[in-house]
């Protein structure tokens, strides 16, 4: 499937409409005008793709609601060329997002048909990326620290390893919350003991889960 008009048109619509909801970051907002969208979605879901939802992307998952994704990245102001390691892969969209902002993504992902279904794809459409396969509770503590770190999935607490694994002057964006809503929290990294914590409204994501066997 190609990009055309009709997909660039229906971004720039997209664009306004996650403007309009609060985002401000020009860099964030070119991002998502510049990411077709539509080849992250399953067939099912195709025509929906510049409908500001999250949509199911097979093993039980979803990609994010691209207002989210904005908030995100938003919230991490993303400069060039700084490490930023991502929790949940998922279809890739988010770090897509990251990498047109020219960061240096290394991103995990726990379910095995999703870390290769995305690892084959995103050089695909020219995003070059770091994959792994496994627990993202642990991080990578061989790549650490990052400058920045973003989970996209539901954490029911801050995880201590990752917050290990961030530098000084770092920030981690993670939506925080056992349930099915979540806090999404900013914690900027102070020193290697203090951490400032401040929240940024609710949203509804997918539970990180911490082992292989539980996924379905
Ligand atoms: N960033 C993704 C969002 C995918 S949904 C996107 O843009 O499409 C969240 C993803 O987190 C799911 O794919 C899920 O399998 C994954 N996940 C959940 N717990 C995890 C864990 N402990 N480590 C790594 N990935 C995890």
């Amino acid at each position: 499937m190609q990009d055309t008009f009709k997909h660039q048109g229906l971004r720039r619509k997209l664009i306004e409409e996650i403007r309009q909801k609060g985002i401000v970051d020009e860099n964030v907002l070119s991002a998502i005008g510049k990411i077709p969208r539509h080849l992250f979605m399953d067939n099912a879901f195709v025509n929906f793709a510049y409908v500001d939802k999250a949509f199911p992307i097979g093993s039980g998952q979803t990609i994010s609601q691209p207002f989210t994704v904005a908030k995100q990245t938003e919230l991490l102001s993303i400069k060039p060329y700084e490490k930023v390691l991502e929790i949940g892969t998922g279809s890739g969209y988010q770090a897509a997002v990251l990498i047109v902002m020219e960061a240096n993504v290394y991103t995990i992902e726990r379910q095995q048909d999703l870390y290769k279904k995305t690892k084959d794809f995103l050089p695909t459409i020219g995003c070059k990326c770091h994959f792994f396969y496994g627990d993202g509770y642990k991080g990578l503590p061989k790549f650490a620290p990052f400058h920045k770190i973003i989970i996209t999935c539901g954490a029911p607490e801050i995880p201590e390893e990752l917050l290990e694994q961030l530098k000084v002057g770092g920030k981690m964006v993670a939506p925080i919350g056992g349930g099915n809503i979540q806090q999404m929290q900013l914690i900027e990294k102070i020193s290697d003991t203090e951490h400032k914590v401040t929240t940024h409204g609710s949203f509804s994501f997918v539970p990180m889960l911490k082992d292989k066997d539980d996924s379905g």
